[in-house]
């Protein structure tokens, strides 16, 4: 209610003094929003690193590039733990908080990703896909996750083999969240409480079944920031794709764009 309001506000404002204002007044409510609403927390989703001609796999001089842009900009990784612990009030995060996130498990996060990361002392999130894990040679291996894990990477669960969950039975769901989340455990030896939803497709009754199976949190690919209005099994991420010429053009853009998301009162729902 009080983005809609803040959104006419804005409106009447601009109507009645000019663009100026729009500058001064937007700025005033994200300020505002701040106070309100508390951290609002960036998720980039990537998924392949790599020089190959696909919208999913960003150059790694590019990536490398955007991770210098971060750490420029001041920003401060976080892992899904202290994002959860942030969202409910148990831990303050950091001014910037980001959580970068990589989906399905390519081998080229450790050959590509894993080094920049690492150069710049960035903490970063995983959701692999067990059953492929040192099965299948375009997926990373235990042993190399286990490598990453102890340089500050997460590693979480992207189900057991990645299928559409919303055509699936209930037992085969449950069992793709659980054994997924157990295979994990067994050879990482913590906690896997995170999901990432295959191809980001999610529905409160797949959710409901994520949380009975004991995870915390889930990542869809909605596009948008992560505050405490958003939903724990349904928590926003921004793609960044290759976007050929324009890749670190549309990163800035897709960045600075989601402050507009509670600015103009858009809703998360
Ligand atoms: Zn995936």
């Amino acid at each position: 209610m009080k983005k809609v309001f803040f959104a006419v506000l804005l409106t009447v404002a601009l109507i009645f003094s000019g663009t100026e204002v729009f500058t001064s007044q937007a700025q005033k409510i994200d300020e505002i929003a701040e106070v309100v609403e508390g951290s609002k927390i960036l998720v980039l989703n990537y998924h392949q690193i790599d020089n190959k001609a696909n919208p999913l796999a960003i150059p790694p001089a590019t990536f490398d590039a955007q991770m210098k842009y971060l750490v420029d900009s001041g920003c401060v990784t976080i892992t899904p733990d202290e994002l959860y612990a942030g969202l409910n009030g148990e831990l303050e995060l950091p001014e910037k908080p980001v959580l970068i996130t990589f989906d399905d498990g390519y081998v080229d996060n450790y050959t590509n990703a894993f080094p920049i990361l690492k150069k710049y002392g960035l903490h970063a999130t995983i959701f692999v896909i067990p059953a492929f894990t040192s099965v299948n040679p375009n997926y990373m291996t235990w042993e190399q996750l286990k490598e990453m894990e102890a340089n500050g990477i997460t590693i979480e669960s992207h189900t057991l083999t990645h299928p559409k969950l919303e055509e699936l039975p209930d037992d085969e769901i449950r069992s793709e969240l659980l054994n997924s989340k157990n295979l994990l455990e067994q050879n990482l030896g913590h906690p896997v409480e995170f999901l990432a939803y295959p191809t980001g497709t999610y529905n409160l009754h797949i959710a409901g079944i994520a949380q009975n199976v004991g995870y915390k949190g889930a990542f869809t690919i909605k596009y948008g920031i992560v505050d405490c209005g958003s939903n724990f099994f349904a928590l926003e991420r921004v793609p960044i794709f290759n976007t050929a010429q324009n890749t670190m053009k549309d990163f800035y853009e897709r960045i600075a764009w989601r402050q507009s998301f509670e600015e103009f009162g858009w809703s998360k729902k």
